[in-house]
């Protein structure tokens, strides 16, 4: 593997570097596209995005079962592809559910989540119909109840509990242990409170149990570990409340690699060895096997996209007497990408407008902000010819790039364009300093 290689596994499906060494996706070269949006800018293959939902919706036995976690990254056109694609939507707030709405998705597809729903959102849930709420907390229960019951309406929920499982992942993403904020704890009682609460609320309809492992998984493992406990409390309901919860919902968190060195996610292997679990571990209680659903966001929009920045200053640092650091500076970091600085998270980096052909040199990009922990690689070997006015492009920044993206440094967030076929389509525009000013209300 070389700088000037793209690996497969890490790049849009449809990302080709040409002999001149300039990158395309989908026939569409990305220096022309730095040319006429500006930089930084992601770009989004949508051939690569509805395959991953394709291939996710064959894996989990139909496209209603796969839910696109849309906190990933949302706007009305992905909520149309994802439509489009047959698949079910998760929202995490009064804003991404009014998103989705507006953009033709069917409310019965929805899935709404959160750990502290607005009022609005729960009675905007109920009236516009949504499909699914998953219940947090003994509060929601209570509200959801009144809110559909002056609405006169059986609103179906489903319990989300924590498993108890830790997913091999970052302690700040990984979210099914008993010391977070999410869910009804399975050990000391809580979920089985709220089961039997749900089940006996006149206008609620308990369809089944939620539980989301981590981030960035990679087997069904954890999955697993997570159905076979949640299962014993299906057991419990279908006996001592005579309630046959039809779903099971496990939430999201399929892995995606991020560097050359990660192995793929192989969604079917991972689908058929969670699926088997499920099977055998409802088997044990002597159940009937839910019908499994899934909330994959990363793994669907995370490899679809780029973001391509331009190189702006660069400087070498001793950093001991025998040692070097090339500083690389590029237009955009933090404010669009706040990942690695978040959590330690890796790119993969390549040059997008030329072949590379200076030698390996310890090598740090960095991004524009007033911050020194503002670092987008933190140490790789990259040639030592990378230079002001390259384009660099980092792979894999559709997942929680623009959708955590802020105007720290009043930077406007970037532009984004979906790629297909040879053609562009604008998905966002860049903002300006003016859409920043449109927000001053105090009448300078
Ligand atoms: C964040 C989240 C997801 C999506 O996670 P990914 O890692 O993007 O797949 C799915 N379900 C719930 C409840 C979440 O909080």
């Amino acid at each position: 593997m070389t700088f000037n290689d793209l690996p497969a596994h890490v790049w849009p499906k449809n990302a080709v570097r040409a002999d001149d060494g300039v990158v395309s996706i989908a026939g569409v070269a990305l220096t022309d596209l730095a040319h006429e949006y500006g930089t930084p800018v992601f770009v989004v293959d949508e051939d690569d995005f509805r395959s991953r939902c394709r291939d996710m919706a064959k894996a989990y036995g139909g496209p209603e079962n796969v839910h696109y976690a849309s906190k990933a990254f949302l706007t009305r056109t992905i909520a149309r592809w994802v439509n489009e694609e047959g698949l079910s939507l998760d929202v995490a707030s009064e804003n991404e559910l009014a998103v989705a709405l507006r953009a033709g998705f069917p409310a019965k597809r929805i899935t709404a989540h959160g750990n502290n729903k607005s009022q609005t959102f729960l009675r905007m849930c109920v009236t516009e119909g949504v499909g699914h709420v998953v219940l947090d907390n003994h509060g929601e229960l209570a509200l959801l109840e009144e809110i559909s019951a002056e609405n006169n309406l059986s609103q179906p929920v489903m319990i989300r509990v924590k498993p108890g499982v830790e997913a091999h992942t970052n302690e700040m993403i990984a979210t099914a242990h008993e010391d977070q904020k999410f869910g009804f704890s399975l050990v000391d009682g809580a979920a089985w409170d709220a089961a039997e609460r749900a089940v006996k609320a006149p206008h609620l309809d308990l369809v089944g149990l939620h539980c989301h492992v981590g981030s960035q998984i990679f087997d069904a493992e954890g999955f697993s570990l997570a159905a076979e406990r949640v299962l014993g409390l299906y057991k419990r309901i279908n006996d001592e409340l005579g309630v046959r919860l039809p779903e099971l919902d496990l939430g999201g968190g399929y892995g995606i690699a991020y560097t050359a060195e990660q192995a793929p996610l192989d969604v079917s292997a991972v689908a058929r060895d969670l699926l088997a679990a499920v099977s055998d571990h409802a088997a044990e209680e002597g159940i009937e096997v839910p019908t499994v659903l899934v909330e994959p966001g990363r793994a669907i929009v995370g490899p679809s996209t780029v973001t391509v920045y331009e190189v702006g200053f660069t400087k070498t640092i001793n950093v001991s007497d025998i040692a070097a650091r090339r500083y690389v500076a590029v237009n955009g970091g933090m404010s669009d990408n706040i990942r690695p600085a978040l959590y330690g998270a890796e790119y993969d980096a390549r040059l997008v407008n030329r072949l590379a052909e200076g030698e390996p040199t310890a090598t740090r990009v960095v991004g524009s902000h007033c911050e020194s922990g503002d670092i987008l690689i933190n140490d790789e070997q990259y040639p030592d010819d990378l230079r002001t006015g390259d384009l660099l492009a980092l792979a894999n920044t559709g997942a929680y790039g623009y959708a955590m993206a802020s105007n720290y440094n009043m930077f406007g967030r970037p532009a984004v364009v979906s790629v297909a076929d040879g053609k562009v389509t604008p998905m966002l525009r860049r903002q300006t300093v003016d859409d920043l000013l449109a927000l001053e209300v105090d009448g300078f």
